[in-house]
């Protein structure tokens, strides 16, 4: 599942290749992934020129002329830049530029690609609900977002309203080099391991984006990202040693998701 340093990437790769170009045609093969009629989507975004993408948490937001298209990727897929000549099997979207590229979109499973007019941006609930983008988050901030908060530590980072753009395959990794528990209670952390937290999930997350992402999600281009699976430090590795005291990785259920940590580097109790 795309997670902030996979967007982050589509979205600069989007920005670079596509700003200038104008959608001439968009052939949409999954009408329930539009938030309106195909017909509206068609029309309103037919003749548009991109000026910008950018992304909010998981969600990439094209600017153009004529409003933004915002798109979702869910669990999966792939955003290309190609030819009708060398379309991708699988595709479930296609907009078809003025200089005969095109780009294609594909949702393993399923996916969004909506509409907002000019100036409605803010009217996008669900991008409207989102918190701000985790890289984004000072360290500052997160102390003032966490005030007050009674709940458990790894709930809040995966919680997309609050802070947008984690998931469960970064969080094992920051939470293990904050040396902070998932169930950890918001309320007992100081301020030093605040800070230290918001350190640790800029420099995960910029590692990541700076190698284009996760290995298991392709570029703009089709090509693999470059955090591989030697980049994951414990996430996903139950019962290996611990790189730093050698205790064996432990595989935790906390709510409905599963976290891996480090029993001794990561107490639940200070
Ligand atoms: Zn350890």
């Amino acid at each position: 599942m795309p997670e902030l340093p996979e967007i982050v990437s589509r979205a600069n790769e989007m920005r670079q290749a596509l700003t200038g170009k104008v959608i001439s045609a968009i052939e949409v093969l999954q009408p329930k992934c539009l938030n309106v009629p195909t017909e509206l989507f068609i029309s309103s975004l037919q003749g548009a020129r991109i000026l910008d993408v950018c992304n909010h948490g998981k969600w990439i937001f094209v600017e153009t002329t004529q409003g933004y298209l915002l798109l979702s990727l869910g669990m999966g897929g792939e955003i290309l830049l190609t030819t009708r000549a060398r379309l991708p099997e699988k595709h479930r979207l296609i907009f078809d530029f003025e200089d005969g590229t095109c780009l294609s979109v594909n949702f393993w499973w399923f996916g969004y690609a909506h509409y907002a007019p000019p100036g409605e941006l803010a009217s996008h609930t669900m991008t409207a609900r989102l918190g701000p983008n985790a890289n984004a988050v000072s360290a500052g901030q997160l102390k003032e977002m966490l005030k007050g908060q009674r709940g458990q530590l790894k709930a809040f980072l995966l919680d997309q309203s609050k802070i947008a753009g984690i998931g469960n395959a970064y969080i094992h990794d920051i939470l293990f080099l904050a040396r902070l528990h998932p169930q950890r209670k918001i309320d007992t952390l100081s301020e030093a391991e605040i800070e230290a937290l918001s350190k640790v999930i800029h420099d995960s997350l910029q590692f990541s984006i700076d190698k284009g992402g996760a290995f298991y999600e392709l570029n703009l281009f089709g090509e693999k990202g470059g955090f591989v699976v030697e980049d994951i430090i414990i996430g996903y590795r139950e019962g290996t040693a611990c790189p730093v005291c050698a205790t064996p990785i432990e595989k935790l259920k906390t709510g409905s998701t599963s976290s891996f940590i480090c029993p001794q580097c990561q107490p639940l109790v200070k």
